[in-house]
């Protein structure tokens, strides 16, 4: 179900009446496939954005959100976390 609030893609910018229904998430159709591609291809390859925040997940289970938040300013973690999927 659509979340009939949004009126524009939060990856591509795009408007609903371009796009079709924005989810929940605030993705059009599209972009939420790539995104779902986006993931799978970095866990399996271990790299980009999905493999960092892997890594934090882990990190945060194991050693606690101080710790990892120690860690992330040490630069044990690459930024950037919240770059957007890039391809279409
Ligand atoms: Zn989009």
């Amino acid at each position: 179900m659509p979340d009939f609030r949004r009126a524009s893609c939060r990856n591509c910018g795009q408007h609903k009446s371009k796009v079709g229904p924005i989810s929940w998430g605030g993705y059009c159709g599209d972009c939420a496939r790539d995104l779902l591609v986006a993931n799978i291809d970095g866990l399996h390859t271990k790299s980009g954005v999905p493999w960092q925040r892997w890594k934090i997940g882990v990190a945060e289970n194991a050693l606690g959100p101080e710790v990892t938040a120690a860690l992330f300013k040490a630069g044990v973690f690459a930024p950037p976390l919240d770059a957007p999927v890039k391809g279409r």
